[in-house]
């Protein structure tokens, strides 16, 4: 073996080991873009003190969904105290829109038990957020439906998020039943994805359908909450989709 090609060799090899390691790429290039841009980066502040830094979808002119341990700290059962909600985003110094009015956070009287303590499990870990002002004409929004199992199965299901200023995205195929509001999958590095909306192209839709929001995961194994009749109920009831 001569010199010149063991080196090609080793390049190549290292090359390979490079790309292995990082499955997906950031591509914050159409952010600015529907429906790219119906996707906040959520920086959350709670009153305990904690940050954690996470995603919304747009679902109606002033609804947002996530998952619910992004507006109540998981650790001390804190409300969100101050949240930056960034639409649209090319870099840390230029993007879409960035939310000012007030809002209203809402998780499940099943995840925040009666004396203030929450309740917390994948099961129940959905919560969403009312804006004062019209956001959705700016960013767009998803369509909502709450799935059965029949429909979680056996159709590539997308995600979109953000780690630190990146956006990434990935896709796949999920496992549900009907006897648990939660189905998994599998994803890289959850960090990028906590309540990211998981949704298809529902055909005869002009856009995207949301049926679940991105919890967490456990080693290999992400998990995900089922949008339910309940969550849409509600929300609309709170103004979402006016
Ligand atoms: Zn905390």
């Amino acid at each position: 073996m001569n010199r010149r090609f063991l080196s090609v060799l080793l390049l190549l090899v290292f090359l390979f080991v490079m790309l292995a390691s990082f499955p997906a790429a950031a591509d914050n290039s159409r952010a600015k873009e529907y429906p790219e841009r119906a996707v906040a980066r959520m920086y959350v502040k709670y009153k305990c003190g904690c940050t954690r830094i996470g995603n919304g979808t747009m679902v109606g002119r002033r609804g947002l969904i996530t998952a619910g341990h992004l507006l109540i700290c998981p650790s001390h059962s804190r409300w969100a105290d101050t949240i930056q909600f960034k639409f649209g985003i090319k870099n840390s110094r230029d993007c879409l829109y960035t939310y000012t009015g007030g809002y209203q956070l809402y998780v499940f009287d099943t995840f925040k038990k009666k004396d203030g303590t929450i309740r917390y499990s994948n099961e129940n870990n959905i919560g969403y957020v009312i804006f004062d002002k019209n956001v959705g004409d700016k960013t767009g929004w998803y369509g909502i439906y709450a799935p059965s199992a029949y429909d979680l199965t056996g159709e590539w299901y997308h995600w979109l998020g953000y780690k630190n200023w990146d956006l990434y995205s990935d896709y796949g195929f999920l496992n549900a039943n009907d006897s648990s509001n939660v189905f998994t999958f599998s994803s890289y590095q959850s960090a990028y994805f906590q309540g990211a909306g998981i949704y298809n192209w529902d055909e005869g839709n002009s856009g995207p359908t949301l049926v679940g929001v991105y919890i967490n995961d456990s080693g290999s194994t992400c998990y995900g909450r089922k949008v339910t009749s309940d969550v849409i109920r509600e929300m609309r009831k709170n103004g979402a989709f006016d």
